[in-house]
Formats: structure tokens, C-alpha cells, sequence
């Protein structure tokens, strides 16, 4: 059985997420770690009839929440506040995912770690950097979460074609729960880096006039509509909470080497270079300059076997209009994360 541990288990996503991963046959150990005490949730999770044991650690206690974690999942950060820019949010955080990875390398180098925190272009290059300044050079144990995206185009699309130009009446309905075999999103986890992938081409002409871009924009700009309905109060929690039990579970059920057939193969924002295809998927987004992206992945015991191009052979001239606009941020947004480690350890 599995070990899984949260870092930032007390925050908006980490709590919804900890009871999601509490009802998971696939959980044997659920341990939960945060700088502010997690105990109360780990006591009232504790009282949850499932497999999951639950340990809570403070924040001096990392090593012990660490020991013997098969698998990592991290939302800890920052929230952005007042006066604060996107670059100091990202400094924040940034040190935060290299302190968190600083302790993963010494405990549980074997672990597969998967990041939630913001912004996800970026820190996943701080973890990737972090991990191979410690001397271990593998990109396949090391994913940033991007099922959000995924989880909300299922979503959007499944709305829209319910209120399609074709009838659906009765058991003609699209089924939301089904729609990975009709959408996925790959390129990265914000605003414009993010692509919607029509899987079936036909969808974009059954939409109504102007339907196709406001999805594309509802995919991309998604987290605005949640920031904005909890007026100041936070940013999307429930939803990522739910995208990322998702992944985690992807995970957990190669690791018990359970068929994966049906769920699709699931897109993750990670290192190409470090992955078997990963040079072929670079050079179908022409840019070996472009290192992170995220793409569907094939996974085998919890680690990626290799990432899957075919995705990239059928994009429409719209999808790969929008991978060309894409590109350029990306390469910036991995190249600020490199820096960060890069730039300290010359200091
Ligand atoms: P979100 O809505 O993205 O979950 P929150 O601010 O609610 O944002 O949650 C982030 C959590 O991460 C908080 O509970 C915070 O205490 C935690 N956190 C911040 N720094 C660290 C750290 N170094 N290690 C573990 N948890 C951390």
C-alpha cells in the first residue's frame, strides 16, 4: 500500500484535497504537513471509516512527514497579498518549492512528486533544478498538475454542446463525465499558455456561432470567474481540489498497476528533454528551446514512461495558432524558474 503526503495540507486546496485522498482505496498512510499545525484536520479526517491512516506534522516536522512517501503532492504557497507583485509571489513560493524539494531529495528521492503551487510554469523547472542539483536527474517522478484545465474544458465543453446546434434531448445528452474522450488541454496552466484540444474535430461545428472561442476563453480564464464569485476571498480550491485527487489517483492506480484504459491519457506540464518521445514532442512544437509543456503522459508504476506526441499530429490551424502564442511565454516562464536556482547557487 501507499504512502501519500500533502505539503500545505491546512490551505483552500490541501484540506478538500486531504479528504478526497482519505476516501482512496488506493491510501494506506495520509500524511499531512503544513507550516500552520494541520492536527485539527488530520483528527477530524481520522474519523472517516476508510483505509487511510491520517498523521498530521508541523512545521519542524518535514523529515517525519516525508519518511517513506511514495507519493508527494504539493499545494503549499502563498496567496498573492495586497502590494504584493506577481514576481514577489513568485520568489515566495519558488523558495518554498526549493526548500520543500531540498528535504524530498534527502528522504524520499524515490518519490513521485506532483505540484499543485503557482505559478506551476514555473515551479516545476525550481523542482526539476532542485532535484538535479542534488545529484538526481529524472524527469519522470516529477509533474506539474494541469487536470484543472482538463477537469474545466470537460466541464465547459459538456454545457455548450447541451446547448448545441445538434437535439439533445434525453439520453442524448453529453455525458460531462465522458468528455475525455472528446477534449483534452496540453501547453500550460495559465491564461493563454493553456490549449484546449478538440479530440473530435467535428465538436467546433456543432457549436453555435462564437461558442468555440468563448469556450477557449472560459478554459483559459476559468480561475477569474472563481477569484471573482468569492470576492477577494480566494482563488479556485474545491475544483483544483478535485483535479488534483484526479492525477493523484492516475498515479496511485499505476502504481497498484491497474489498467489505465478509459481514463484517457491524462496531460501533465513536464520536463521533455528528461523523457522517452520527449525531443519528438519538441520537435512537432518546433522549438527544442521549449523544454516544459504539458502533454498526455504514459505512466508505468507511478513514473512516466514516456509522454505521448500523438495528441500533437491532428491540431487544427486555430490550435496550433494558439501552441505558436503559447511558446514564447513558456520558454520565459521555465527559463524564470531555472534562473531562481541557478542564479542562487552562484551567490
Ligand atoms: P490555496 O488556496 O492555494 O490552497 P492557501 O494559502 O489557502 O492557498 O494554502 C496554502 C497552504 O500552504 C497554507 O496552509 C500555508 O500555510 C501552506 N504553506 C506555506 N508555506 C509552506 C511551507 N513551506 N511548507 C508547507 N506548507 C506551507
Amino acid at each position: 500500500m501507499v504512502k501519500v503526503a500533502v505539503l500545505g495540507a491546512s490551505g483552500g486546496i490541501g484540506q478538500p484535497l486531504s479528504l478526497l485522498l482519505k476516501l482512496s482505496p488506493y491510501v494506506s498512510k495520509l500524511s499531512l504537513y503544513d507550516v500552520r499545525d494541520p492536527s485539527g484536520t488530520s483528527v477530524d479526517l481520522s474519523h472517516i471509516n476508510t483505509i487511510a491512516e491520517c498523521q498530521s506534522f508541523d512545521k519542524d516536522q518535514l523529515v517525519q512527514a516525508l519518511g517513506g512517501a511514495r507519493v508527494v503532492v504539493i499545494p503549499a504557497g502563498v496567496p498573492r497579498k495586497p502590494g504584493m507583485t506577481r514576481d514577489d509571489l513568485f520568489k515566495v513560493n519558488a523558495s518554498i518549492m526549493r526548500g520543500l524539494c531540498e528535504q524530498i531529495v534527502q528522504v524520499c528521492p524515490l518519490a513521485t512528486v506532483l505540484i499543485i503551487s503557482n505559478p506551476v510554469n514555473s515551479l516545476v523547472p525550481v523542482a526539476i533544478e532542485t532535484f538535479k542539483k542534488h545529484g538526481i536527474n529524472d524527469a519522470s517522478r516529477i509533474m506539474g498538475i494541469t487536470t484543472l484545465d482538463l477537469v474545466r474544458a470537460e466541464t465547459f465543453l459538456g454545457d455548450y454542446m447541451n446547448n448545441s446546434r445538434v437535439t439533445t434531448v434525453g439520453s442524448n445528452q453529453f455525458d460531462k463525465r465522458r468528455m475525455h474522450k472528446v477534449v483534452s488541454v496540453i501547453g500550460g496552466h495559465s491564461g493563454h499558455t493553456i490549449i484546449p484540444v478538440m479530440l473530435l474535430k467535428p465538436m467546433v461545428y456543432m457549436m453555435k456561432p462564437g461558442q468555440y472561442d468563448s469556450f477557449i476563453h472560459r478554459v483559459q480564464f476559468g480561475g477569474d470567474e472563481v477569484v471573482k464569485a468569492k470576492q477577494g476571498q480566494g482563488s479556485a480550491t474545491y475544483s483544483m481540489a478535485y483535479a488534483g485527487y484526479r492525477f493523484v489517483e492516475y498515479v496511485l492506480k499505476s502504481i497498484q498497476h491497474e489498467s489505465l484504459e478509459g481514463l484517457g491519457y491524462i496531460p501533465a506540464y513536464v520536463y521533455l528533454p528528461g523523457l522517452r518521445n520527449g525531443s519528438q514532442a519538441q520537435a512537432k512544437l518546433g522549438s527544442k528551446e521549449l523544454e516544459y509543456f504539458s502533454v498526455p503522459i504514459q505512466l508505468v508504476n507511478g513514473r512516466i514512461d514516456a509522454v505521448d506526441t500523438t495528441i500533437l499530429d491532428k491540431l487544427s490551424e486555430q490550435e496550433k495558432l494558439m501552441v505558436e502564442k503559447a511558446v514564447p511565454e513558456l520558454i520565459a516562464n521555465a527559463k524564470k524558474g531555472q534562473r531562481f536556482i541557478h542564479n542562487a547557487a552562484k551567490l
